[in-house]
């Protein structure tokens, strides 16, 4: 009888262990700066806000696949943002419903002119356009604006050079870079000291978990976030062959995107 109690106790164990793992990704985690640590939270896909020292900034706020009636909602239930980054104008990253939802009095956009064309008037009205490669600071925040765009013959009509950004902000002395939806590039292959990288592993609209492996070994982020890995056919991208390719060239740090 003892040792059926034991059994059945180092089965339970063993069951919590497995279970406990596979429910450890959070949609939350910080990073050290100083000034505080950055918070950060995983939204949906390439959707995140980031909060630093009191500063909420959301990027690509857009909608589950499943939202229902009213997208917004999620973002509602979040702080109201200081800032909101745009990367590009596809429907996983913009929504004018979402951001009239969410946009403050005060809150400062960033967005590249394809965005900016797609923002009603009065919310243009605080909208600073970022071409690729610009520089800008907003709240002490500096944001500098990195091209995004697909170098894979086949796939340049999804992302054409010149339409989006991705994002490298200074938050507490960290850089963390926000990619959007790019292949490895001239401009981004061997970017300088970034602490946090979020990069897109999907197909076939941005890269192969191979590719991205590969990207981080040529520029080292501290940190990487696999991020946008929902694939076209609602497959996700494997991570487990992203971690193994990446080695010890970056920590991997899983959330829960999805
Ligand atoms: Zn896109
Ligand atoms: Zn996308």
């Amino acid at each position: 009888m003892v040792r059926h109690i034991k059994f059945a106790a180092a089965i339970f164990i063993a069951f919590a262990i497995c279970t406990g793992a596979a429910m450890s990704a959070s949609h939350d985690d910080t990073i050290a700066a100083s000034g505080g640590a950055i918070e950060i939270h995983a939204i949906y896909h390439a959707s995140l806000m980031l909060t630093w020292n009191g500063k909420h900034i959301l990027i690509d706020p857009a909608p589950q696949k499943d939202a229902g009636a009213d997208p917004a909602a999620e973002f509602r239930a979040l702080p109201k943002p200081d800032l909101i980054l745009y990367t590009h104008d596809h429907g996983d990253h913009f929504n004018v419903a979402i951001l009239e939802a969410v946009a403050g009095a005060d809150t400062a956009i960033l967005a590249p002119q394809k965005v900016y064309d797609a923002i009603p008037p009065a919310l243009q009205a605080r909208t600073h356009v970022m071409a690729n490669g610009a520089n800008t600071t907003v709240d002490g925040i500096a944001v500098e604006a990195v091209p995004a765009y697909n170098t894979t013959p086949e796939r340049t009509k999804f992302h054409p050079k010149g339409e989006g950004n991705g994002y490298i902000l200074t938050l507490g002395g960290k850089r963390i870079f926000i990619a959007g939806d790019t292949e490895e590039t001239p401009e981004n292959a061997h970017l300088d000291n970034i602490d946090a990288a979020f990069l897109p592993m999907n197909q076939p609209y941005t890269e192969t978990v191979e590719a991205a492996a590969k990207w981080v070994k040529d520029f080292k982020p501290h940190i990487v976030y696999p991020y946008h890995f929902r694939n076209a056919d609602g497959t996700m991208s494997d991570l487990d062959v992203f971690k193994k390719d990446v080695g010890t060239a970056a920590e991997v740090r899983v959330l829960e995107w999805y």
